[in-house]
């Protein structure tokens, strides 16, 4: 890939919705940012809503509740990528 799909991020209070769901194609969704310019699925400049994990639950496909759980857990957890942890730096 040689550009990442850039993203602008929305401000989420606490305890507040922040999964982001593309309401055009409700078919992806991000947490607490929203892609640029436009829908990387729809390639619609969409409206974007504000949902809960439980909420997405409720109503979402299959694929898209999925999408929801990683997007939420990416966040909860800091992301280790276990072929690319760092060696630790030895004391000189
Ligand atoms: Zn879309």
């Amino acid at each position: 890939m040689a550009s990442e799909q850039p993203f602008w991020p929305v401000e989420c209070g606490e305890g507040e919705p922040d999964l982001m769901v593309c309401m055009s194609c409700l078919s992806e969704v991000f947490r607490s940012k929203v892609p640029m310019p436009d829908c990387p699925s729809c390639h619609r400049v969409s409206t974007y809503e504000s949902f809960t994990l439980e909420s997405i639950r409720d109503w979402g496909t299959e694929e898209l509740i999925a999408k929801a759980e990683q997007a939420h857990a990416f966040v909860e957890q800091p992301p280790v990528q276990a072929d690319e942890i760092p060696e630790p730096t030895p004391p000189a």
